[in-house]
């Protein structure tokens, strides 16, 4: 075949005849968008035609885009609550997909406190597969050389739970490293990983972690990239060294692995990598006691030539850290995906952090753009929202992603905006704007305004007893530490002076926030450590007028002025922070179990 650069790039041709199949794939969907959608639809519909959902609607096996969009309604996941239970309680019958559903994927999106549960089909595994063989290709172009050494990648799994009715419900990844996929993936040059199979597959976090973090020392020489899936994972990866780096090194030293690690897969692959190696733990002990970790990750793996973390979206509040920590190394977003639907890649993976646009593959899904305008009245039944195809969306634009999907989603929307930046062939190419609704996250967890204000009235009961209540709050996502936590600032009406409520209750309201936050906030604070205890900084009295004093006279209006329920700026934190009157942390963690509540 011959081998033609079909993105443009600063080194021109593909550099092997798979790449050039890749990228010939990618110029052949993005030049043919309209019709590929077409064609996805039409796939969705036939495959799903006998469906109970289908059929509810009408849809009488029609496979047209126009009959289509008159008569399915677009739809939220609580909309679809009622199949997704039946689903999950055991119904086989063809529900929402003519295809067995295989297994429920569990999203970081919650409903009612709860992890959305997503239905998925076998078929769909290959799809992802699919974008995934597209994102080397792509970064070859760019990046040379990385057939020359490894990847260092911090992969986790989960926990799987089972439904009522027997199907196993995961995250995507989770589902995707188990898959035959992964783990019997051919050798390919430029996807050699430092961590083996048996560390990515333990659930044990810490022995998964300790496992890939000693590897990824061993072939310290080797590794060329260094990634996880978000940001907040490789940070957490630098935090774990810190914290264990002495014992590692003493691994290293002798060529033995802590008993900590028990898991037996594990210590037997091990005993094939570890050999003593008392320069490198030297080398190691050198470099991580030094006070000053500014840079560590090229100091410890000097032939870093990119980290391959996504930074975009929540994840932007990273990048100033990860900057301290990499000297600055390139953060390619490689791809934008989610467990309905994998849907796109950046084509530009070496752009800065804020001109990362992803391209939606029209291959992966039905896609339409619902037009997003935060200043329109919200669409009524009367007056349905026009909702856009992928080849007609205006540059400028923003919009909510509503995905159609081979397992029987119909119109869902995903509750992401993205802003149309422009196309590549016919394709459009989207900014991630910003998640709807999410007031506070540090890393997978979402905490929307309802439920943040949920959690401060179940605290507030226990200021019931001192005479006092919360007149005003605000919050704000504090990643300056490692693992970040939430701050909830409060100022207090305390109506006997006398009695003012006491250190400890003040304490347990931080506790009692927490017991009322969603299960996957308290997922990470109990099973994963990756958020830290939260924290509520008790304001002097005035300072919320304080506050709206200053948005005031930074052109706010007197009537519109609302109190934002998360804060971000520094100005606006820094003056918060200067009327702290006393500092509450959770004293312990809240309840989670891998059992649904419900
Ligand atoms: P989940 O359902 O837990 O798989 O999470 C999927 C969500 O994560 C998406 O709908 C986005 O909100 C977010 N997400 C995924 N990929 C990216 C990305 N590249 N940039 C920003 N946000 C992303």
């Amino acid at each position: 075949m011959a081998v033609d650069s079909v993105i443009s790039s600063p080194l021109g041709p593909p550099s092997s005849e798979k790449d050039a199949y890749a990228l010939q794939f990618i110029k052949e969907m993005t030049s043919n968008a309209d019709a590929v959608q077409e064609r996805v639809l039409s796939e969705i519909l036939s495959q799903n035609a006998e469906t109970e959902y289908l059929q509810r609607f009408g849809l009488n096996g029609a496979t047209h885009r126009e009959t289509f969009k008159s008569k399915i309604p677009v739809v939220t996941y609580e909309d679809l609550q009622p199949e997704i239970q039946r689903i999950a309680n055991g119904d086989r019958s063809p529900i929402l997909s003519s295809h067995p559903i295989s297994e429920f994927l569990t999203s970081s999106g919650t409903s009612a406190g709860e992890r959305k549960l997503m239905p998925t089909i076998a078929e769909e595994m290959d799809r992802r597969q699919k974008l995934y063989s597209l994102l080397m290709p792509v970064m070859n172009l760019y990046v040379p050389g990385l057939d020359k050494g490894k990847g260092l990648y911090f992969l986790f799994v989960k926990n799987s739970t089972k439904t009522p009715g027997g199907l196993l419900a995961r995250p995507v990844l989770t589902s995707y490293y188990n898959s035959k996929q992964f783990k019997t993936r051919p050798y390919d040059p430029y996807n050699v990983y430092t961590s083996p199979n048996e560390a990515i597959l333990c659930v044990d976090s810490f022995q998964s972690m300790y496992t890939q973090m000693l590897c990824g020392l061993i072939m310290r020489q080797e590794v060329l990239r260094v990634g996880a899936v978000f940001a907040s994972g490789l940070l957490r990866a630098i935090r774990f060294l810190q914290l264990n780096w002495r014992e590692l090194a003493h691994d290293i030293s002798t060529g033995t692995l802590s008993p900590k690690i028990t898991d037996a897969s594990i210590r037997e692959c091990m005993s094939k990598v570890l050999k003593p190696d008392p320069e490198l733990a030297d080398f190691i002990i050198q470099e991580c006691s030094d006070e000053n970790w500014e840079r560590i990750i090229p100091r410890i793996w000097p032939k870093t030539k990119y980290l391959d973390v996504i930074v975009t979206g929540a994840m932007a509040q990273y990048i100033p850290t990860l900057d301290f920590y990499s000297g600055g190394l390139p953060k390619p977003c490689t791809m934008y995906a989610s467990s309905e639907c994998y849907f796109g890649l950046n084509l530009k993976p070496m752009c800065k952090p804020s001109e990362v646009s992803y391209t939606i593959m029209p291959n992966m899904g039905y896609f339409e753009f619902m037009p997003h305008d935060p200043w329109a009245l919200p669409p009524s039944r009367d007056s349905p929202p026009r909702l856009v195809d992928l080849a007609d969306v205006e540059v400028g634009k923003e919009y909510e992603l509503v995905v159609s999907t081979y397992s029987g989603l119909c119109r869902y929307r995903v509750g992401d905006i993205l802003q149309v930046t422009g196309f590549y062939n016919s394709a459009p190419q989207f900014r991630f704007v910003r998640r709807k609704n999410v007031l506070l996250s540090i890393e997978s967890d979402k905490t929307d305004e309802a439920e943040l204000q949920k959690a401060i009235e179940n605290a507030s009961v226990l200021l019931r007893e001192f005479n006092t209540s919360v007149v005003e709050y605000t919050s704000f996502a504090d990643t300056r530490t490692i693992p970040g936590h939430y701050v909830i600032y409060w100022e207090l009406l305390v109506r006997e002076s006398a009695n003012p409520p006491t250190d400890d209750v003040l304490n347990r309201c931080c506790l009692a926030m927490e017991e009322s936050l969603n299960s996957v906030y308290r997922q990470s604070r109990v099973a994963d450590n990756s958020i830290g205890p939260l924290e509520i900084r008790v304001v002097k009295n005035g300072t919320f007028e304080e506050l709206m004093d200053y948005a005031i006279s930074r052109g706010a209006s007197i009537n519109q002025y609302k109190v934002p329920r998360c804060v971000n700026s520094t100005p606006i934190t820094e003056l918060l922070d200067a009327r702290v009157a006393s500092v509450h942390f959770s004293p312990s963690a809240p309840h989670w179990t891998p059992e649904r509540r419900r």
